[in-house]
């Protein structure tokens, strides 16, 4: 194939809506996904928030988006784009496994989960510590865990995680928790979840194998019993590789309004990994809306 009209990268939400406009507006397509189908959303076992469907699994929801995407003939490729160069006749996207070319590039990239930056963490994933309850919760049956975070994503790992596992240690570096208070209220009336306010993990015990956690509260060290810690301690875009295209606030994220353009002609971004207040598959699907129609305006004037 030649030069694509649109190259999206990342196929969650917001890059699978954006590449659905943009083929009923006759673009020619190509959506590259480095690692999984479907974005983030596909790690959810259950979305009610997605308005037509009152609940539905994440990893369905996708699948249907992708259908759809794919019956209007965008095109799919499994590449990780790790650099983006403008020529004069758009742009030439650079991945692990090939070249490609287009016009205008919609950088629908999403975030990924933050990690604590302890020394043997990395040596411990998939031994002990995890970043996805959906994923490796089960793993964990009948034992005591403990979740790092207080936001929506920890309390909902939680709920999940106090259905398979004997006891759920919460632990928040704040002196409360921030996610919904309809969460909060339901790990409250849970009888094997306690929640840890202002501390935070100091150490991973264990060197083959997690067998718990030191915490640090008021100065004071104290050691949990744990062979699972799920961490959900936020995001973090990987924007990094596109900075030259697309100004990045403090955090990472691409530097946009509601209307997804960037610095440069041609270059859009959509969804998670720009900045925005709210996350959530609504609101990518609609940025991949707006970038979709954006880039589509841009091509007609060229
Ligand atoms: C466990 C969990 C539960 C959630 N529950 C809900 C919920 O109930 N309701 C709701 O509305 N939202 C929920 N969310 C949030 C929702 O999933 C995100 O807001 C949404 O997926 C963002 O869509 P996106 O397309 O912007 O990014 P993502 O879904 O993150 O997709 C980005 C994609 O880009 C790919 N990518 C990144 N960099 C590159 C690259 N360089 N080259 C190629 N591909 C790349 C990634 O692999 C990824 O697949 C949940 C998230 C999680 C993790």
């Amino acid at each position: 194939m030649g030069r694509y009209d649109i190259a999206v990268i990342g196929s969650g939400p917001a890059g699978l809506t954006a590449a659905l406009y943009a083929r009923r507006a006759g673009k020619s397509v190509l959506v590259l996904e480095k690692e999984n189908f479907g974005g983030q959303i596909t790690f959810s076992p259950k979305v009610e928030n997605y308005p037509t469907h009152q609940e539905i699994s994440g990893a369905a929801l996708s699948e249907q988006m992708l259908e759809q995407v794919q019956a209007q003939g965008a095109e799919l490729e499994m590449d990780h784009i790790t650099a983006i160069a403008k020529d004069a006749d758009g742009f030439t996207l650079n991945g692990e496994y090939g070249e490609y070319q287009s016009r205008t590039v919609i950088l629908a990239a999403g975030s990924k989960h933050r990690t604590l930056g302890l020394p043997n963490e990395e040596q411990l994933v998939g031994a002990g510590v995890c970043y996805c309850a959906v994923c490796d919760g089960a793993f964990f049956k009948g034992q005591d865990v403990a979740v790092i975070g207080g936001g929506n994503t920890a309390l909902q790992d939680t709920v999940l995680l106090a259905e398979i596992c004997k006891t759920v240690t919460v632990v928040q570096n704040l002196p409360k928790l921030t996610g919904e208070q309809a969460l909060q209220d339901k790990i409250a009336a849970l009888p094997n979840v306690s929640v840890i306010t202002d501390a935070t993990v100091s150490a991973l015990i264990g060197d083959d194998m997690l067998t718990g956690i030191e915490i640090l509260r008021n100065s004071a060290a104290k050691k949990l019993d744990v062979t699972g810690v799920f961490v959900a301690i936020g995001q973090k875009p990987e924007n990094d590789a596109f900075a030259e295209l697309a100004e990045l606030d403090a955090y990472g994220y691409a530097v946009s309004d509601e209307r997804c353009l960037t610095k440069t002609a041609g270059f859009f971004v959509a969804g998670d990994c720009r900045t925005k207040a709210i996350r959530q598959v609504v609101t990518a699907s609609a940025d991949g809306a707006v970038a979709a129609l954006a880039a589509c305006r841009y091509l007609d004037t060229l």
